[in-house]
């Protein structure tokens, strides 16, 4: 099928009430019609997601604002200008019509304008914006290529394809609405972008399980099938790396193309290089991919590299430490 003939089939889908995964510049979306509560109910089947951990709107053009949110916080606007379109998801107030399914019953909505040519043109053929949270069952690593999604859901699921997505972790969510901007998950825009365009400080959340200010930020997540390790320095990691060989059948190895060229590797490793370490844009595109290849192998255990949490590493390390939570 066509790129332009699965958008059409996709966006007909969406206007049936179904829902369809797509890409994203950061991971693949499983969407549904954001005023259709029903629809938006099988998002939440598929995935097994929990019911009060609320999803993005994702729209093409500013104008659709309009129909989602009561109005557009200046701060607002600044991030716009600079980041739409693009991994930025921003809160707002709600408007009564946003179907609380979405919302989960907060008074905001998180709304995004992607930048990825595929998902623009399905929103804009959808003629209506597009509720999706990551494209992978709840708890599982986020899809970051078609191939995941097919893993995943099989047939059930119509999926747009669009090939590897180009930055690999989710949108940095972000509320203006307090006193202070503050970020509620960390993602490809770093705190450091926000900050040079707001020209205040912008605080990171900090999560508890008593107190998510993000929903999501409390459940398990991006859990590999193997328990996951992260281990600092190179000296460390030759040591464990022989210990965990010796006790288990078959390891995993997680790590920059720096790390795995420096370690004496025996046959039952398996290693997965997620590129160079001073390029943490490619760490990050590579991340779930990687973490998905370890669940099609047998490995029993996956010891994996820490990153700088500059930038991008923020987000990187905030998957990993979830992953190794899982
Ligand atoms: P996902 O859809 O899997 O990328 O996850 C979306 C993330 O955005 C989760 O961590 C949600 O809790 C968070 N989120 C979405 N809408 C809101 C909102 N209105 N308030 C706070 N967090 C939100
Ligand atoms: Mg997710």
């Amino acid at each position: 099928m066509k790129h332009s003939d699965a958008i059409s089939q996709g966006a007909r889908l969406i206007r049936a009430g179904e829902i369809v995964a797509f890409p994203t510049e950061t991971v693949y979306g499983l969407g549904a019609d954001a005023t259709n509560p029903i629809a938006i109910k099988k998002i939440y089947s598929t995935k097994g997601r929990p019911q009060n951990n609320p999803l993005i709107a994702h729209i093409s053009d500013r104008k659709q604002l309009q129909h989602l949110v009561t109005s557009i916080p200046n701060k607002a606007e600044l991030l716009m200008d600079a980041f739409w379109p693009g991994p930025l998801t921003i809160l707002f107030r709600k408007q009564s019509s946003v179907p609380e399914i979405v919302t989960a019953g907060l008074d905001t909505v998180g709304v995004r304008m992607p930048s990825h040519p595929i998902a623009l043109e399905l929103i804009r053929q959808a003629k209506t914006p597009i509720v999706a949270p990551s494209a992978n069952p709840s708890g599982k690593p986020s899809g970051t290529h078609h191939d995941h999604i097919q893993d995943y859901f099989g047939d059930s699921v119509f999926c747009i394809p669009g090939g590897s997505t180009e930055i690999g972790v989710e949108s940095t969510v972000i509320t203006v609405l307090g006193e202070h901007p503050v970020i509620l998950r960390a993602g490809a825009i770093s705190k450091e972008n926000i900050e040079q365009v707001l020209g205040e400080p912008v605080q990171m959340a900090l999560h508890t399980d008593d107190i998510p200010l993000s929903p999501g930020m409390k459940y398990k997540h991006y859990a590999p099938n193997a328990p996951l390790e992260l281990i600092s320095h190179t000296a460390e990691f030759q040591e464990r790396l022989d210990q965990a060989c010796e006790k288990y059948s078959f390891v995993g190895v997680l790590g920059s193309t720096q790390l795995i060229s420096k370690l004496e590797i025996q046959d039952n490793v398996l290693t997965q290089t997620l590129g160079d370490r001073n390029n943490l844009s490619e760490i990050s595109r590579n991340l779930f991919a990687r973490l998905h290849a370890f669940d099609e192998s047998k490995v029993k255990i996956i010891l994996a590299e820490r990153f700088p949490t500059d930038g991008i590493g923020q987000a990187i390390m905030d998957k990993l430490t979830r992953a190794s939570e899982g």
